[in-house]
């Protein structure tokens, strides 16, 4: 399939008062048309980071520090911001987990959707009003026509999000990406969104979420990321049926279960390491079970024999001189 997304070695880092934090530290991947990436971990894991790298919207004291980010072929990474604006909101959308960030209070649904169709096509009011009563009827929204003319706080929370990502489909993007789009919902209302967006069949998606039962049920691709790192990256059921790595473990063995509910839930104990305190080897070593003297130096993300990737010393036999795996960066 075609290559819609290619991120090699990927560093985006800030510069503070405080010191240089990598908030994502060699991060790479690629995302087919049509495929649904999701990018997995707890919050401070540098998912988000990645998806404003791809997006453009790093702001100072942060930046992109090395590394490509190629959009169909494009070079991202100094693109001049002209650039990216026309590509921002026309070929990359990204659709975040509050919906008022992305709507205006004071304006009319109606405004805001046919503004958006609008900055990147020269449509006529008319038509894309009608376009707009259209994506609101595709995501879901019931009496769209009398939706236009309310305002965001005549909607609920649920709505609302149906009509960013209506917003964010307007002008067919290449790329959606989704961060945490379900988070601020409730339970029933949440399946609901994460229906609308399987729906979206020919869209290829980068999903970022901390719930790995989310990615279970809507991704091909799994990412998963610890410390602004790559931990292990595979198939969604490499990832969520044959976990390796022990974060990976710990992500799934935190999902609530039917029969499970009620009880605690093994959660991952300790948490995670201040970006500015991060270990020098392993991230995750401070709250591994499997921790051993050499996860002190920091793991080489090497490819299994079934293709996927992996940061971990447990898949790395202990022979000192002797290299395993494929090595992608030391
Ligand atoms: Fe645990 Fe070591 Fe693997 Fe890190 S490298 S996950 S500390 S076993
Ligand atoms: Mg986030």
């Amino acid at each position: 399939a075609e290559s819609v997304l290619s991120v090699r070695d990927l560093q985006t880092s800030y510069f503070t008062p405080a010191g240089i934090v990598r908030a994502v530290d060699g991060v790479s991947f690629d995302l087919t048309q049509g495929q649904t990436l999701g990018i997995v971990g707890e919050s401070g894991s540098g998912k988000s980071v990645t998806s404003l790298s791809v997006m453009g919207l790093i702001d100072p004291p942060g930046r992109v520090t090395a590394g490509s980010i190629k959009f169909r072929g494009r070079e991202l990474v100094g693109m001049k911001e002209a650039e990216r604006r026309q590509l921002r909101g026309r070929d990359l959308c990204l659709v975040f987990q509050d919906p008022m960030s992305a709507l205006n209070p004071v304006y009319r649904i109606g405004t805001q959707v046919v503004e958006a169709i609008q900055v990147h096509s020269d449509m006529s009011g008319r038509d894309a009003h009608a376009l707009g009563v259209e994506l609101l009827r595709q995501v879901g929204i019931p009496d769209p026509d009398r939706r236009m003319q309310d305002y965001p706080h005549n909607l609920s929370g649920g709505l609302r999000q149906r009509v960013t990502i209506a917003m964010a489909m307007a002008n067919g993007p290449d790329l959606l990406i989704l961060d945490e789009p379900t988070t601020a919902l409730d339970v029933t209302i949440q399946a609901q969104i994460l229906e609308l967006i399987k729906g979206l069949k020919e869209t290829t998606v980068m999903l970022i979420t901390h719930d790995i039962g989310v990615v279970r049920e809507m991704c091909d691709h799994v990412v998963v990321m610890y410390g602004g790192r790559v931990m292990e990256h595979g198939t969604v059921d490499q990832i969520t049926r044959a976990p390796k790595h022990p974060y990976t473990r710990g992500l799934l063995a935190s999902i609530p279960s039917a029969r499970m509910r009620g009880k605690p839930l093994h959660a991952i104990p300790g948490s995670v390491p201040s970006p500015l305190a991060m270990p020098p080897g392993c991230p995750f070593a401070p709250r591994c079970a499997s921790a051993m003297p050499r996860c002190a130096r920091k793991p080489p993300l090497s490819t299994l024999e079934d293709g996927r990737r992996i940061a971990c010393w447990l898949e790395v036999p202990d022979q000192s001189g002797a290299m395993q795996g494929t090595r992608e960066h030391a």
